[in-house]
C-alpha cells in the first residue's frame, strides 16, 4: 500500500517528516490561501481567495481532532483596524480556509488573529509570539509538540518568540518547491 493511497492510517496523526509535532499552526496569507483579486494582499469576503497548491494533498493525509492532531491559524489581518472588513468575517474567512483545506473545524480559539493596525503596539501581531501562545493555550500544548508554517520573515521570528519550530510554506508544501 502506497503512502498516497492510504487517507487513513489507523494510528498515524502526524507526519513522518515531523515526528514530535502534536500541533500544527499555519499562516494564512500565502502560506494556506492566496486572494483572487489583484493588487489586495489578503481577502476580504467569500469568494476572494483561493487555496494554494499542495495544500489540501498535504493535510488531508493527516487525522485531526481531539483523536489526531491539532491545527491553528496565526493570521496578521491587520485590514481588520482599516475597516476593510470585519473582525467576524476575517475569522470566517479563516474558517473556511481550514475547512477547504482540512474537512475539519479547528475550535474558534484556535483560529488567532491580529486585527490592529500596523501603527498598534500589540503582543499579538507577529512577528511578536501572542498569537502562537494563544493556540498552544487553547490545546493545551508545549511549544516542544508545536510547528509553525509560514511564508515570511516575521512568521519565523515569531516562532522563535514563542520557542516553537518553523517550517518554510515552500519546504512545508513541497509541491512548490517542484514547480520552481
Ligand atoms: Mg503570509
Ligand atoms: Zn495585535
Amino acid at each position: 500500500m502506497t503512502r498516497s493511497s492510504a487517507p487513513h492510517f489507523s494510528e498515524t496523526v502526524v507526519l513522518p517528516e515531523y515526528p514530535a509535532v502534536r500541533l500544527y499552526i499555519f499562516d494564512a496569507d500565502d502560506t494556506l490561501r492566496r486572494t483572487v483579486v489583484p493588487e489586495q494582499p489578503c481577502p476580504r469576503r467569500p469568494g476572494e481567495w483561493e487555496l494554494l497548491p499542495g495544500v489540501s494533498e498535504k493535510l488531508r493525509v493527516i487525522t485531526w481532532g481531539t483523536a489526531g492532531a491539532r491545527l491553528g491559524v496565526a493570521s496578521n489581518q491587520d485590514h481588520v483596524a482599516y475597516g476593510h472588513l470585519s473582525a467576524d468575517m476575517a475569522r470566517m474567512l479563516l474558517a473556511e480556509m481550514v475547512f477547504a483545506a482540512t474537512g475539519h473545524v479547528p475550535p474558534g480559539d484556535a483560529l488567532a488573529f491580529c486585527p490592529h493596525s500596523l501603527e498598534t503596539d500589540c503582543e499579538c501581531r507577529k512577528p511578536n509570539p501572542g498569537l502562537l501562545l494563544r493556540v498552544m493555550r487553547t490545546y493545551d500544548q508545549d511549544p516542544r509538540n508545536t510547528l509553525f508554517v509560514g511564508n515570511s520573515p516575521v512568521d519565523a521570528e515569531a516562532a522563535r518568540r514563542a520557542s516553537v519550530a518553523f517550517a518554510w510554506a515552500g519546504d512545508f508544501f513541497t509541491v512548490r518547491n517542484t514547480k520552481r
